[in-house]
């Protein structure tokens, strides 16, 4: 049904329709889809993808998407609540209660908070896919939930706030002894540490300033490429949706987590590059009859949202190996400005050398 939901915002929101009147209807006839029709994938299967009435067929998309998030949460349940992935206390299923006697509120409240990042994540790519804009009314209406989540389940909840002793207090956080250390909540990892004394581990304050160092993080560092790559190259290259997708996500995950998934979103998009030529070696032409034709601006420039999404849930997922590696960096100030000089210089340096001459291109037939 969520899937079902993010099929809506992707059918409309570019389009700067409401979504929630009217009701669903066939692009091609407007006729309203009858309410059995609309039942999530069962509904699409049974009409094969096509209008009950005029026949017009249904982009592809309204299954792939139902699949997908369904698959994803259920992924994610597996993975959270049943394999304890993230090491969070008194979330992992129990056949005989869930972990004794811990409530199971602590799990739903777990899970919900990550399904409302996985959705939105899902819709942002899927919009970016088809349209080549993320619309601002998903990014920052997801980016809120994490906020509010994150002041409600500050670092290290579920952990107790004494979880975060392990650590001598005021100590750094990169003394050897202390790598690996660092207890991982909801929140993964706190904004800094050692936390400071104004917002101590589980205060509201900490949840809150994490939150938005993530949110200010994600934004930042997409512009800051943005800047920087197309300063060297002479050209647009990245739309600022992508930056507005970084922030999302570092509301729920941190500054660290969203900071580490530009790379390996850059390092996906190349991926998906790579698979889309293969799958399709000629410009796509799939402006099925059912959606309004409206040609991305450019068909061979890959959109950045999918890459970028795939590269925060890799990223997430992996934390419990790549944190305790990537701990001395990030809490050491001047290595962290460091690392970010060096490659800041390196990406306006790779821009540069990638700069064409002036283009002669063909003048733009008119349509
Ligand atoms: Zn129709």
């Amino acid at each position: 049904m969520v899937g079902s939901f993010i099929n809506v915002l992707v059918a409309r929101l570019p389009y700067e329709k409401s979504i929630v009147w009217p009701s669903s209807r066939c692009f091609s006839c407007y006729r309203k889809v009858r309410l059995t029709d609309n039942i999530p994938i069962l509904g699409y299967l049974r009409l094969r993808g096509k209008c009950r009435y005029c026949q017009a067929p249904f982009s592809a998309r309204y299954l792939w998407v139902e699949v997908g998030t369904g698959l994803a949460f259920l992924a994610l349940f597996v993975a959270e609540v049943g394999c304890d992935w993230h090491g969070l206390p008194g979330v992992k299923y129990d056949p005989r209660g869930f972990d004794g006697a811990s409530p199971t509120f602590r799990a739903f409240a777990v899970f919900c908070y990550h399904a409302v990042l996985v959705a939105g994540l899902i819709a942002a790519a899927a919009i970016d896919a088809e349209h080549r804009i993320i619309p601002a009314q998903i990014t920052y209406t997801v980016m809120a939930v994490g906020v509010i989540g994150g002041v409600l389940m500050p670092w290290p909840w579920p952990h107790p706030a004494l979880a975060a002793n392990v650590i001598p207090p005021a100590t750094p956080w990169i003394i050897e002894d202390y790598l690996g250390k660092i207890p991982r909540g909801v929140q993964p990892w706190p904004f800094w540490g050692p936390t400071f004394g104004f917002a101590p581990p589980g205060s509201w304050k900490l949840g809150l300033l994490t939150s938005v160092a993530g949110a200010l993080a994600g934004s930042l560092a997409v512009r800051a490429v943005k800047w920087l790559f197309e300063t060297g190259l002479g050209r647009e290259a990245l739309g600022l949706g992508d930056a507005d997708l970084l922030m999302m996500a570092g509301a729920f995950l941190g500054w660290q987590i969203v900071v580490l998934s530009l790379f390996v979103g850059s390092f996906a998009s190349l991926i998906l590059k790579l698979l889309e030529a293969i799958v399709r070696p000629t410009a796509p032409s799939d402006s099925a009859a059912g959606t309004p034709v409206t040609g991305p601006p450019d068909a061979n420039e890959l959109p950045f949202g999918p890459g970028l999404a795939i590269g925060v849930v890799a990223t997430w997922f992996a934390w419990p190996w790549v944190g305790p590696r990537v701990q001395f960096p990030f809490f050491d100030a001047t290595m962290m400005g460091v690392l970010c000089a060096v490659m800041g210089i390196g990406l306006l340096a790779a821009a540069l050398f990638l700069r064409r001459p002036v283009e002669t291109a063909p003048a733009p037939v008119a349509r």
